[in-house]
């Protein structure tokens, strides 16, 4: 039986046209047009007045901790319920990861337990970093508030929602600096990249200096900071601009997967990954959690095991940060109840690839009740 992936590109014809260009003018490093006029679409579509092209997001959020200023044992308040690249680069920069709780409303971030974490840690916070998990935006509104009241600077992690909307305004712009990815199973994928985004200019001109070797101005190689060699290629830029024109149509399919599951899955005793009625996720992934008085009988692992014997990709929610051995060492504030360690031990990401059929999808449905014998 045909494979049913989780999350897999889907090219079009529009990448090719613009790998070729640059193919035709010789053009394929270093950076060039691609790259320089992806960067310009990007800010357009996310509206924010600059972005730095760079060849993976998580280099992209090492640029953000590195502009907030983040030094040597520096906290910077995380996002517990994610994936490790939204935290790792803290270290990059010598900084210390306090991971804060999920709320039960978006997965994502708890405002509650962010403002606990900021009373306890005080000036020792030097930045907030908030991922929009599976492209749902967090509690944007209230975090902004906070990070404003005890003056820290906030990043914002919207590698997995590029497209999702909160209260009418594109994801990727509402920290000071932003990071978005397109790797391979995101919404648009480059086969690998990333972009820092913010509206301060002169931020995203240090980003570019920085992440060119950090060379001085001056006839010869002449360097007075650290730098990093983590520029986007001219050629990926292309696949980016060709991805692009079609994200809307990506996002449409993404929603339309998740209303069916919602849809097709509404008698079983599992709930849908919730999202504020004013935001618009973009449905990256549909991910499910079962009720916790029918885990005894059903296990998200029960339901990954009989789709992978199906050739049918699922995945397990992202294990919360604070429980990774890595990590073993850092705080962890929650407010209510540990919210993300319950949703990873309930939960399921199940396929949402944009290539895959309404019979495909029925597929995967039908195992999911057999599962509970329905
Ligand atoms: C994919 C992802 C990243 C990192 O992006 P790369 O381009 O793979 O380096 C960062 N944060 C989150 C939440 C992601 O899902």
């Amino acid at each position: 039986m045909e494979k049913i992936w989780l999350s897999s590109p889907t090219m079009h014809s529009e990448e090719q046209k613009f790998v070729k260009e640059a193919f035709d003018s010789n053009w394929v490093a270093p950076l060039g047009r691609n790259v320089t006029e992806f960067e310009k679409e990007i800010s357009k579509y996310i509206g924010c007045k600059d972005a730095a092209a760079m060849s993976a997001g998580t280099h992209a959020l090492h640029m953000c901790f590195k502009l907030a200023g983040v030094k040597q044992d520096d906290i910077v308040l995380c996002s517990d319920l994610t994936f490790a690249a939204t935290v790792n680069p803290v270290s990059y920069v010598g900084g210390k990861q306090v991971f804060v709780d999920s709320e039960r409303e978006t997965w994502n971030m708890d405002p509650i337990a962010l403002e606990k974490a900021l009373i306890k840690y005080e000036k020792k916070v030097k930045a907030v970093v908030v991922a929009n998990l599976y492209g749902t935006p967090a509690k944007l509104d209230e975090i902004i508030d906070i990070c404003k009241k005890y003056d820290v600077t906030l990043i914002e992690d919207a590698a997995e929602s590029l497209s999702a909307k909160y209260k009418g305004k594109q994801t990727g712009n509402f920290g000071k600096y932003n990071a978005i990815s397109f790797n391979g199973n995101k919404i648009i994928t480059t086969s690998g990249g990333g972009m820092f985004l913010s509206d301060d200019q002169d931020a995203v001109e240090k980003v570019r200096f920085y992440s060119t070797q950090a060379r001085d101005r001056a006839p010869w190689y002449q360097h007075s900071e650290i730098g990093y060699n983590y520029r986007m290629s001219n050629i990926v830029a292309g696949i980016g601009r060709g991805q692009l024109i079609h994200i809307e149509e990506h996002k449409a399919l993404k929603t339309e997967i998740f209303k069916r599951y919602k849809e097709e899955l509404k008698d079983l005793p599992v709930e849908m990954n919730p999202y504020l009625e004013c935001s618009e996720p973009n449905f990256w992934l549909s991910c499910m959690t079962i009720k916790q008085e029918f885990l005894h009988k059903v296990t998200p692992e029960t339901i990954r095991i009989a789709l992978e014997k199906e050739n049918i990709e699922s995945r397990p929610i992202w294990k919360p940060m604070h429980m990774q051995p890595v990590f073993a060492d850092c705080d962890f504030i929650t407010a209510d109840d540990n919210v993300g360690e319950d949703i990873f031990k309930r939960g399921l990401c199940l396929p949402s690839d944009i290539k895959m059929t309404e019979l495909q999808q029925q597929r995967v449905i039908s195992v999911i009740k057999r599962c509970f014998d329905v």
